[in-house]
């Protein structure tokens, strides 16, 4: 059993906490948070608590039983996941090296911190043995879900990609755009990049639009591929590979909104979509080119991945069997079979 702690317990946090949970190969030993909420007072059932320091301790002991502060959680587990708003994860590995304790960091930090970036399908085997890695962010996840199976069968030569991004997460009520379209200024985007940090051999590059929405991201990907290809084998390919969810008109699927309620519908905890849900409708083939629309729930795309991480650093089970593993405790549908 490998022991997990969080430090972190906001939008990503709690889901990793949960799929920990869902997992027979790890335990989740505890949780960190700033000050007491519903979620945290839900999972007192289910592990301990801990202040971040010494002072939110104090805060979060007011209302729920605290076991003490992240450097107690540090010395009893294997591996922290570290779940804080980004830039926090660089000063917090200052502490992580103190107690000699692996970590796994979120897209929000630099490709730099750990020097390694993560991908479950893409480089599972070379996290074995490191003590540091990063889940590359939702939207860089979504790409390469779909980007590594294209390269891997067919050929990537280049990539164009236009990233609709959602304003900000449904529970906070604090940030926008409300009533606009912001383009990012900065071409092209810096998701390009980093997709290249897990996979390469192509060209990439993005733009991005923050719009008002807080369900999902949609991407427009349009790629020139090194061979000529039909719709019916890159229906295979996606068919085949992990974590894509197909979608379709016919079935009533035309918006994120429709993807949010199938996931409802799948009885999803939290009514997440951890999968790159692409539009059938919408592969487009023309010789060497070929273009398709997907959609990222932003919230839980990386869980599938942060639990993979765990087992490919710890060298506990192959790739295979991991992803089988996550994708059956979650309720993705498993296409090993
Ligand atoms: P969040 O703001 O929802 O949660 C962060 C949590 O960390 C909060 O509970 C906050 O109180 C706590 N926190 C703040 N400072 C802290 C500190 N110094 N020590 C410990 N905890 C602290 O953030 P999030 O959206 O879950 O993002 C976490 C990471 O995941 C970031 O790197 C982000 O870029 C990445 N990520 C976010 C999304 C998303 O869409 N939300 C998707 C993929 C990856």
């Amino acid at each position: 059993m490998i022991k997990v702690g969080i430090n972190g317990f906001g939008t990503i946090g709690k889901r990793v906490a949960s799929a920990v949970l869902k997992q027979d190969d790890m335990e989740l030993v505890g949780v960190t948070k700033r000050s007491p909420d519903y979620a945290l007072k839900e999972f007192a059932k289910y592990t301990k608590i801990y202040g971040v320091n010494q002072e939110f301790a104090k805060k979060i002991g007011e209302v729920l039983p605290v076991e003490g502060t992240l450097e107690d959680l540090l010395k009893d587990v294997d591996v922290i996941v570290d779940a804080t708003p980004e830039g926090v994860g660089e000063e917090n590995k200052k502490i992580y090296e103190k107690y000699n304790v692996n970590a796994i960091f979120e897209g929000g930090e630099e490709h730099e911190l750990t020097g390694f970036s993560f991908n479950a399908s893409a480089n599972y085997d070379e996290a074995k043995g490191r003590k540091y890695v990063r889940v590359v962010s939702c939207n860089t996840t979504g790409l390469i879900r779909t980007l590594y199976p294209l390269n891997s069968e067919i050929g990537l030569e280049d990539v164009k990609a236009v990233l609709v991004r959602r304003a900000t997460d449904p529970l906070d009520h604090k940030k926008g755009p409300i009533n606009s379209i912001v383009p990012e200024l900065k071409f092209p985007s810096h998701h390009g990049p980093d997709v290249l940090s897990v996979i390469g051999g192509f060209n990439i590059d993005t733009y991005a639009v923050k719009v008002p929405t807080t369900l999902m991201h949609v991407h427009v990907v349009i790629t020139k591929l090194k061979r000529e290809t039909t719709r019916d084998e890159v229906l295979k390919i996606f068919s085949n590979y992990p974590r894509i969810y197909i979608v379709e008109k016919k079935l009533g699927i035309e918006s994120t909104g429709q993807i949010m309620e199938l996931a409802k519908e799948l009885g999803r905890s939290r009514s997440d979509f951890f999968e790159t849900v692409v539009w059938k409708d919408s592969i487009y083939v023309k010789g060497r080119e070929m273009s398709y629309i997907q959609a990222v729930h932003q919230e839980s795309i990386v869980v599938p991945e942060n639990i993979d991480a765990i087992r490919a650093m710890f060298g506990i089970a192959d790739k295979i069997t991991s992803i089988k593993k996550t994708n059956r405790s979650l309720g993705i549908i498993d296409k090993f079979n």
